[in-house]
């Protein structure tokens, strides 16, 4: 029994590469969806926030 097995990056599951698959290295869609969202919000999260804290973050600090 040949060991062709992968594990997903997205949910660390051991799977069986399909060489036809599309959504290799991941097990499935979902998984390929999860990281590239997952990665997508977490960048997107980043500079956003950071740019909402200087603004919002002290609207009383400019009283005298
Ligand atoms: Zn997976």
């Amino acid at each position: 029994m040949p060991s062709a097995q992968a594990k997903c990056p997205a949910c660390g599951r051991r799977y069986r590469p399909d060489p036809a698959s599309a959504y290799r290295p991941f097990c499935s869609e979902r998984c390929q969806l999860i990281d590239l969202g997952g990665w997508l919000s977490e960048r997107h999260a980043i500079p956003g926030e950071a740019a909402e804290v200087p603004t919002a973050a002290k609207p009383g600090d400019e009283d005298p």
